[in-house]
């Protein structure tokens, strides 16, 4: 038999209160499945002022306030309060701290921690709010928190290698920034749009300035704004175009080239090229022994498809050079070709290369690449696909630094 004067310190215990908190009473509400923890504080005793420490005198009590707790067995459960107000000589009559919970929640410590350990475990955000009983705004005010604790705690470490990168947001045409440190494989943050001053301000809210002198090289595509952005906010950073992003523009010019190619054969009634996209863009290692088939029945010297492949495929020893010289006479022998080619998507590229060759060539040198945001894109695209959509930038930006941002999250 337990009566209530051991019930008290049984949860005191529980709850880690040490005097002058104390345990007034334990409701059970067997009808509505819910556990309440009435708490208390011992007259007299003195608090310490949340601003100083300084133990204070109790002055007064606020009207009662509830912290959602973790659940006892299947009772929903929560702690009462009414939060003493203290004294201070310095600082004046101020809300005490209460040792469960941070200012400002709703939600005890531990429960908290519970939430974001389901959160990070949860397929969604839906999924979460259902194990845990909490609203949708709950779950976000509750991953917030956890961010800004995170983004908080975050060192001022040495960040050698960076990655900048748009990424798809919502539905349509809007446009995320996004930068990431590559060698520890984590996202630093996000800004809307993809533009010039977008990119700026990313760089230099997100690193500190003894971090942007640590920057030896910065992966990205070869676009013009993350190009600028870089080059103004951390001039010694080498910008490298990683061969991924080349990878993609050799790729959509092979493309273009078989599109063409295919509308005209088609006007004469030949189908050879009707579902050949998938071959011309896959890389050839992975084909599978009747892809091999199917492209050995393709007479790829007579195609201009096959004369653009060739190319896109000559163009992967680039990435084998040790030396720059080398890489360079590669390049010009290369670009020769493919000038040549009588292919414009081909020619194009070739020209959108050359322009590009300095951060192309910095690729042998520096060997990184956006592989690791694109690693993370995939975890980011599974993000944005469980969430069924963001209500604006902030969530979004929320949920990816929750998920890829390496941080501290518990309170
Ligand atoms: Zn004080």
């Amino acid at each position: 038999m337990i009566n209530t004067q051991t019930l008290s310190n049984h949860y005191e215990q529980m709850l880690n209160l040490t005097k002058p908190w104390t345990v007034s009473a334990v409701d059970l509400d067997t009808v509505n499945l819910r556990l309440t923890i009435r708490v208390g504080t011992i007259q007299g005793e003195k608090l310490p002022c949340p601003t100083c420490g300084r133990p204070c005198s109790m002055e007064d009590h606020r009207e009662e306030r509830a912290w959602r707790h973790l659940d006892t067995m299947q009772f929903e459960t929560g702690i009462v309060c009414r939060t003493p107000r203290i004294s201070c000589p310095e600082h004046g009559i101020l809300s005490a701290d209460v040792p469960w919970a941070g200012a400002y929640s709703r939600f005890t410590e531990l429960f908290e921690r519970f939430a974001i350990d389901v959160l990070k475990a949860a397929q969604s955000v839906k999924a979460a709010a259902g194990i845990l009983r909490l609203s949708w705004d709950q779950i976000h005010e509750i991953r917030k928190r956890a961010v800004e604790r995170g983004l908080a705690r975050r060192k001022d470490e040495t960040i050698k290698h960076l990655g900048i990168d748009e990424k798809n947001f919502l539905k349509g045409h809007s446009y995320v920034s996004l930068i990431t440190d590559l060698d520890q494989g984590r996202v630093l943050d996000l800004a809307p749009d993809r533009d010039e001053a977008g990119a700026q301000s990313l760089l230099n809210s997100a690193l500190s300035a003894s971090q942007k002198e640590s920057v030896e090289a910065v992966a990205m595509d070869m676009w013009p704004a993350f190009m600028k952005a870089t080059t103004d906010s951390i001039p010694k950073a080498t910008i490298v175009h990683d061969k991924y992003h080349v990878a993609t523009y050799l790729g959509k010019a092979v493309d273009m080239v078989r599109r063409k190619e295919n509308s005209h054969m088609i006007k004469d009634g030949i189908n050879t090229l009707k579902g050949t996209k998938y071959l011309w863009l896959t890389n050839p290692d992975i084909w599978s022994d009747k892809d091999k088939a199917s492209f050995r029945q393709l007479a790829i010297d007579e195609l201009k498809v096959g004369r653009a492949w060739a190319l896109k495929e000559l163009f992967k020893h680039f990435w084998n050079y040790r030396y720059v010289g080398a890489a360079e006479t590669f390049f010009r022998r290369w670009y020769f070709r493919a000038t040549h080619s009588r292919l414009k998507p081909m020619i194009d590229t070739a020209k959108t290369l050359k322009r590009h060759l300095c951060g192309i060539l910095a690729y042998l040198k520096h060997r990184i690449t956006n592989a690791v945001t694109e690693g993370l894109n995939s975890k980011i695209q599974i993000i944005k696909s469980n969430a069924s959509g963001f209500r604006n930038f902030q969530n979004y930006r929320a949920a990816i630094l929750f998920h890829c941002g390496k941080l501290s999250l518990y309170p």
